[in-house]
């Protein structure tokens, strides 16, 4: 076969990849009693978490468990046993012990008191160094090393050998590539004869065909607008709410997010995106009322342009793109113009349309949608139900969520009991670690 004989020290626990659900795999494994390696492809662990959260690193959520799972479309189901044998309270608990207190803010989410997740990096690989879990650095772990459907270690770039009676892998997805996470896992899960469903771009920015309409809004923020996808039919598919921010491409902010991987997955499934979005820039308000206050404005202040009517409502960007819509001259005087304009109007401000002709791509996305299918997982464990002594954790396993601080949480969870489970199958009793 080619490979290197360096006759490798087998550890108990091997895990693949430094991230989140990597670090905490390690940790839950070590504390166990195991004998831990962890190989990561940099030259430091967690790149991608210390750029969470803008920096200050959203590092979990403390919605209750049904909440929770409310908020991770991809398979949220399957984390109910993960997410209540080590919990958002857990993980906080745990990481004040490594002299990492958190705070909570709006919507429940969690972030470091220094409001720094390089820190919280530092702090997990002091813990994991001082535990006596092997790091080792700018490794790549290539293959599994597979016998009699047992996982027996992986086979790194180069042909090195790294032996373990277990192995986790915790190689996270493939956005961001930059910070490590490209995909490797996917490769190790098919060669093992696991499922890896189609991935797509999870929380990230939409395209729209009106680019023309991009450009003049581009860097407009519209407060809470309400967004209905629909199909090109004008049947809905999905209806979110939440701030949005015009960009040169489209639209981003917290409901163009949420909205995202139902486009990508729409789009990776058919090859072509052909759905259309109405935003609702006015929700509070029925149709029918905002018709009335217009026309009341109108009559009200006859002489003024009906432009500085519309601004009276709308941001002023955005009201010069209504009127032109609308055929009517920005100039026009407001008591000149019909009442059948108004309800127009108020139609307009009410169901915005656009195209969608995408998201953009993965390697932008926050998270990725798609992975090693859940079905060939054990979910009380994160064991592979096809290779003994193999486990998953994290991203790279095919489920998602929305922002809030719910996918670290979700590398957490899985990755504690990966490692735990795996240190079990070693031989080591399980640990419990539960908050108080
Ligand atoms: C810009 C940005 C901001 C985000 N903000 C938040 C937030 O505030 N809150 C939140 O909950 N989530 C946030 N996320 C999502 C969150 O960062 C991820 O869901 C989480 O990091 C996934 O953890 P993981 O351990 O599964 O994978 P990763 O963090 O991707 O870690 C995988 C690790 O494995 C290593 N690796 C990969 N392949 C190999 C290999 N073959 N051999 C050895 N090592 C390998 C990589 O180098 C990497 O270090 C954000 C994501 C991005 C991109």
């Amino acid at each position: 076969m080619g490979r290197q004989e360096n006759n490798p020290d087998t550890s108990d626990v091997l895990v693949v990849g430094g991230g989140p659900a990597g670090m905490f795999a390690a940790a839950a494994a070590v504390i166990s009693g195991a004998k831990v390696t962890l190989l990561e492809k940099n030259e430091r662990l967690g790149r991608k978490m210390s750029i969470t959260g803008g920096g200050r690193g959203n590092l979990t959520n403390t919605a209750s468990l049904n909440d929770f799972i409310n908020n991770v479309p991809g398979n949220g189901r399957y984390l109910f046993s993960a997410l209540s044998r080590f919990s958002s309270a857990d993980c906080r608990k745990f990481l004040k012990e490594l002299g990492v207190p958190t705070k909570e803010e709006e919507c429940g989410r969690v972030f470091p008191v220094n409001e720094q997740a390089g820190k919280v990096v530092d702090a997990l690989e002091e813990y994991l160094t001082v535990s006596g879990v092997r790091l080792i650095y700018l490794v790549r772990a290539a293959e599994l090393l597979l016998a009699n459907r047992r996982c027996q270690g992986v086979i790194a770039a180069g042909r090195r050998i790294f032996a373990g009676k277990t192995a986790v892998i915790a190689t996270g997805g493939a956005s961001y590539p930059q910070t490590g996470s490209t995909g490797d896992g996917y490769a190790l899960a098919r060669q093992a004869g696991h499922q890896v469903t189609p991935r797509h771009p999870g929380l990230v920015p939409l395209c729209l065909a009106e680019q023309h309409l991009c450009r003049q809004l581009q860097g407009l923020s519209i407060t809470n607008p309400l967004l209905t996808l629909t199909t090109a039919e004008g049947k809905t598919i999905a209806i979110e709410r939440g701030d949005v921010v015009f960009t040169h491409f489209g639209i981003s902010g917290p409901a163009a997010l949420r909205l995202s991987r139902v486009v990508s997955k729409q789009k990776t499934a058919a090859g072509v995106c052909d759905l259309c979005l109405l935003m609702d820039v006015l929700p509070e308000m029925s149709e029918e009322s905002l018709a009335d206050l217009l026309l009341s404005m109108a009559s009200e202040q006859p002489q003024k342009a009906i432009i500085n009517i519309i601004k009276q409502l709308l941001p002023g960007r955005l009201a010069a793109i209504c009127a032109r819509m609308l055929q009517v001259s920005e100039h026009q005087k407001s008591g000149e113009t019909s009442k059948g304009a108004w309800r127009e109007a108020a139609r307009l401000f009410k169901n915005l349309p656009f195209t969608i002709t995408g998201t953009r791509p993965l390697a932008e996305a926050m998270v990725t949608a798609g992975g090693v299918s859940v079905r060939e997982l054990d979910p009380r464990t994160m064991a592979s139900r096809l290779v003994d002594g193999l486990y998953f954790a994290g991203e790279v396993i095919d489920v998602d969520a929305y922002t809030g601080g719910f996918n670290m949480q979700i590398a957490f969870s899985t990755g504690w009991v990966a490692g735990l489970s795996a240190a079990e199958k070693a031989g080591f009793p399980a640990a419990t670690y539960k908050q108080e």
